[in-house]
């Protein structure tokens, strides 16, 4: 009898401790789950450590959290909108919401916020926070152009703009952002323990950046009982149910991706709420709100650069996405890589990218755009090339990323091949500084400085120039590049990209190489590119624009360009470098190969040097004319 009764009082024990109506955790989220969404909890909490493999040895989907704390975990199970609503009427509306932004910088299809809000009623105060963190806006001076460590300039100015109009939206709405300063976990921890917030809401984040500092935002809101409540909403899909629907393993293939994706839960439902108004900013207390900080104000004084053709901000975001959607004939007929890579003043795309980075625009209610218009076009294109393919590519890069362990590395990436670039910076300094000497490359090195964003086909070149076409430099050199410079650079399809165009991943036919020459040509045989970007060669005859070396004296003369003073000599011979590019791929392709992919660090050093003996043309800069131009230079 005294058995029955002490383990009848164990079991009312753990239910009550950790059973749906725990008392040491309310969580009314995670009472409200339903029995099929629990295993994507135990996936869900294995981030700490990076991806749960399914095989056996590997690492295990359980993480070390405890469960029910992963508050985040209920808009995972498929339908969205079935978790919004459980969430809103399950809060207990008399307490201090947090809304923290990172990305998602917008009003419309904003989940987090939507939660957020609806969570305050009776007397409650909603704070909607951003913080600054000074290593990635303050500037550094010892970067190779302005800007922070991080950040060029130009994503800088965007991210202000995009604050500016964010907080504009919010006082339309009787709110404010409130703008600190500081290690962005440490400041937030203080406003939830200072503002009394009892739910904190934010758009999850699959960057390990975000991974990390979530984690230890959690943990202190677990502790807390804070409940936490953080929706998948910056891409279309929840790249841990594909991965999941996969059996554990990323999609490494766009078609498979697209066959694992189907149709979004979402796709039909209404994804703009409006807010009539915002919930109250309550008393701040001691912590340091400042206004949104001017470019001035983070001590960039003195810098003289143009304005690239971009404004931050969710308006402009959305002015962009109605102009672009209103040319249906131009959305229905869509292809890539059809199009521009040249054209600047109209470009060839939509030019969304910084606003789908940060969150400006919402992907899924461009999505919800593009499927309208195909609803009135029947005939329109389909993925990859169309369009709605483009949103579709970020999708997949996400997923990839999320579920592939060292994804933005070579080493201790399982699909990336290894290869044994080299590390020599001259050649690196070269392209980053525009000075290749290929005016195709350098012009569009030119638009990544000054604008922070080039067409798609114009990333292709000037990537493959630096690894596998010419330079043969480690692509993570170039991505880091970008990932600084770029104002939609992203932290999953930069590193994708930058795998696919140096064929260490997705794609693999090394053979097929972009002309730094004819390439560019094809599309402006005028060169007006280069003459906007390099207004050096401004005067630089057509016959001579793409291969200005070639151009006899006399001509570069009355050009007022003097090559090797005024512009520089081309740093490789083309035609030489890219013949030895592609032998050694060849050869680091038949080692993979052999390998089975597990190639160590001394495998490629030997590799490296048996390589080098016989390959030497990129490591020699060539100073005589390629091919190609000797035989122009022969002509005139
Ligand atoms: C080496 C390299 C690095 C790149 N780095 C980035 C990056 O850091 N951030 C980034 O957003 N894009 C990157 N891209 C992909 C692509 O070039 C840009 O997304 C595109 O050029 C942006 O212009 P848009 O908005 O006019 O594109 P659109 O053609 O109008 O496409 C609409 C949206 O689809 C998405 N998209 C288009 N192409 C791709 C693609 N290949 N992969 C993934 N998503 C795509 C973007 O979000 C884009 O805004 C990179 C491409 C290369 C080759």
């Amino acid at each position: 009898m005294v058995v029955v009764v002490v383990v009848a009082s164990l079991a009312l024990f753990a239910l009550l401790a950790f059973g749906p109506f725990s008392i040491f955790y309310s969580n009314p989220l995670v009472t409200c789950r339903q029995a099929e969404q629990v295993p994507q909890l135990h996936f869900l909490a294995s981030r700490r450590h990076r991806f749960p493999a399914t095989k056996k040895g590997e690492e295990s989907c359980l993480g070390d959290r405890p469960l029910e704390k992963d508050s985040n975990a209920i808009t995972r199970g498929g339908n969205y909108f079935q978790s919004m609503s459980m969430a809103s009427s399950s809060f207990s509306g008399s307490g201090n919401a947090l809304m923290w932004f990172r990305k998602g910088l917008r009003i419309h299809d904003n989940p987090a916020l939507e939660c957020a809000s609806r969570g305050v009623t009776g007397g409650g105060f909603l704070y909607p926070v951003f913080v600054i963190d000074p290593h990635y806006m303050e500037p550094d001076p010892r970067a190779s152009s302005p800007g922070s460590s991080r950040a060029g300039l130009n994503r800088i100015r965007f991210l202000l703009e995009s604050l500016k109009d964010l907080d504009l939206s919010l006082r339309k709405l009787g709110s404010r952002l409130l703008v600190m300063k500081g290690e962005p976990g440490e400041v937030l921890i203080n406003c939830l323990k200072q503002w009394k917030v009892e739910k904190l809401c934010f758009e999850y984040d699959t960057d390990p950046y975000y991974q990390q500092l979530d984690m230890r935002v959690k943990d202190y809101a677990s502790a807390a009982r804070i409940e936490v409540f953080s929706p998948v909403s910056h891409t279309l899909f929840n790249p841990a149910d594909i991965i999941q629907k996969n059996g554990g393993r990323p999609p490494v293939s766009y078609q498979s991706f697209l066959k694992l994706a189907g149709e979004p839960s979402w796709a039909s439902s209404p994804l703009m709420t409006i807010f009539p108004s915002l919930p109250s900013v309550g008393d701040v207390g001691s912590s340091q709100i400042v206004e949104v900080p001017t470019l001035e104000e983070l001590g960039y004084v003195d810098i003289e650069m143009e304005l690239p053709p971009f404004r931050g901000g969710e308006s402009e975001g959305l002015k962009r996405l109605r102009e672009a959607i209103s040319n249906e004939k131009w959305v229905a007929t869509f292809e890539k890589p059809k199009g521009d890579p040249s054209a600047f003043l109209r470009p060839a795309t939509t030019t969304l990218s910084p606003y789908l980075k940060f969150g400006c625009v919402s992907s899924r209610y461009f999505y919800q755009c593009i499927q309208d218009v195909y609803t009135r076009n029947k005939k329109h294109t389909s993925p990859p090339v169309s369009l709605l393919g483009q949103l579709l590519w970020r999708d997949f890069f996400y997923t990839v990323a999320f579920g592939t362990p060292n994804f933005d590395q070579m080493r201790g990436n399982k699909i990336c091949k290894q290869i044994p670039w080299n590390d020599n910076d001259e050649l690196l300094t070269a392209w980053r500084e525009a000075k290749t000497g290929y005016p195709w490359i350098d012009a569009i090195m030119t638009q990544l400085h000054k604008w922070g964003w080039m067409h798609h086909l114009a990333r292709h070149c000037v990537a493959c120039f630096l690894t596998r076409g010419d330079l043969f430099v480690h692509w993570e050199k170039g991505r880091d590049v970008f990932e600084r410079l770029l104002i939609d650079s992203d932290w999953a399809i930069n590193s994708g990209n930058w795998m696919w165009l140096s064929c260490s991943s997705f794609f693999y036919q090394y053979n097929r190489i972009y002309s730094p020459i004819s390439f560019g040509k094809k599309y402006d045989p005028n060169g007006n590119y280069i003459r906007h970007f390099l207004p050096i060669l401004k005067d630089m005859p057509k016959e001579y624009i793409y291969e200005p070396w070639t151009a006899p004296l006399s001509v570069q003369t009355k050009a007022k360009c003097i090559i090797g003073k005024d512009y520089p000599k081309p740093m490789v011979s083309h035609d030489s470098a890219s013949k030895d590019c592609k032998q050694k791929l060849a050869a680091a392709y038949e080692l993979n190969k052999k390998l089975n992919g597990v190639v160590s660090e001394e495998d490629l050093k030997v590799l490296q040097r048996k390589l080098d003996a016989t390959c030497d043309s990129v490591l020699n800069p060539v100073h005589s004319h390629s091919s190609s131009g000797a035989k122009r230079q022969r002509r005139s």
